[in-house]
C-alpha cells in the first residue's frame, strides 16, 4: 500500500484509465490494467486483444510502476475499486468510476457513427450493437436523439431489424423524434454534462468517522486505513479499535 496519494490526475487521464479498465472489468487486475495503459506487448496482453484499446499505451513513456500509482490513486478516489474473485483481487467500476465511463463509451459509438456518415459508408451491420450493455446502448440512442440530426435516421432504421424489443422501442422513440424535428430538451443534457464534471473532480478522500456497532463510540478511519481495507477488498470495520481488540483477546481465550 502506497501511503500517499499522488496528485491530482488529470481529467484525460482519468478516462483514459476507466476506458482501459473497460476491457477487463472483474475480470483482471490491477497489473494487467497497468500493462494495458503502459503499451505492454506481453503475450497475454496481445492475446486477450488489449492492444485494441483506444487507450492502449497511454502511459507509454511512464514505468509500469508508475502506472501502478496512478491506478492506485483511482482505486483511493473512487473511481475504481477491488473485489474478489476467489483469492484474485479483480478490478471493478464504482458508481461514480461507471457514471463516467457509460458516457464516454455512448459518446465513442456516436463518433464512430459520425465517422462513417462522414466516410459515406452504406449501413454497417447492426449487429454489433446487439448483446452490448443495455446501460450505455440507451444512453447512445438518448444521445443521439439530443443531436436533432436526421442524418442518423437510416442506421437507426437498420439498427431497428436486429435488436431486441426494449431498445427497438427506444430506437422508434428516437427516430420519431429526428423525424418530427421536436425541441431537444436542454436541461437534460446540461444535467449529465454537469454530473459528470461533478464525479470527475474526484475530491480527495477524506477520514471518516464511524460508530461503533457495539459500545457505540465514534472512532476515526483514516484515509491510509481506507485504501488498505480497499486493496484487500474488505469490508469497513464495524467495531472501534477497543471492541476489536477485546474480540481478539476473547477468541484467544486471553480475555475474561
Ligand atoms: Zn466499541
Amino acid at each position: 500500500m502506497s501511503k500517499h496519494t499522488s496528485k491530482q490526475l488529470a481529467e484525460a487521464d482519468i478516462r483514459a484509465i476507466l476506458r482501459a479498465a473497460d476491457e477487463i472489468i472483474a475480470e483482471g487486475g490491477r497489473t494487467l490494467l497497468a500493462k494495458i495503459l503502459k503499451g505492454s506487448r506481453e503475450k497475454k496482453v496481445l492475446l486477450l486483444g488489449l492492444n485494441d484499446c483506444p487507450t492502449y499505451g497511454w502511459f507509454r513513456a511512464e514505468k509500469l510502476e508508475g502506472v501502478m500509482h496512478k491506478i492506485d490513486w483511482m482505486i483511493a478516489h473512487d473511481f475504481l475499486d477491488i473485489q474478489y474473485s476467489g483469492k484474485l483481487p479483480m478490478i471493478i467500476f464504482t458508481d461514480r468510476g461507471w457514471e463516467i465511463e457509460a458516457d464516454q463509451r455512448a459518446d465513442e459509438f456516436l463518433s464512430e457513427w459520425d465517422q462513417w456518415l462522414e466516410d459515406g459508408e452504406p449501413s454497417p451491420d447492426m449487429y454489433y450493437l446487439k448483446d452490448r450493455n443495455r446501460h450505455i446502448i440507451l444512453l447512445f440512442l438518448e444521445k443521439i436523439g439530443e443531436t436533432g440530426d436526421s442524418k442518423y435516421i437510416p442506421y437507426l432504421k437498420e439498427w431497428e431489424i436486429v435488436d431486441y424489443k426494449k431498445v427497438r422501442a427506444k430506437i422508434r422513440s428516437t427516430i420519431d423524434k429526428l423525424e418530427a424535428k421536436s425541441p431537444i430538451d436542454l436541461s437534460a443534457v446540461n444535467e449529465r454534462t454537469e454530473s459528470i464534471h461533478e464525479a470527475l473532480k474526484g475530491e480527495a478522500p477524506q477520514d471518516l468517522l464511524l460508530k461503533c456497532w457495539e459500545c457505540g463510540d465514534r472512532f476515526t478511519f483514516s484515509v491510509g486505513e481506507q485504501q488498505f481495507y480497499k486493496q484487500k477488498g474488505f469490508v469497513y470495520p464495524k467495531r472501534c479499535p477497543k471492541c476489536r481488540e477485546k474480540r481478539e483477546m476473547e477468541r484467544f481465550g486471553l480475555f475474561e
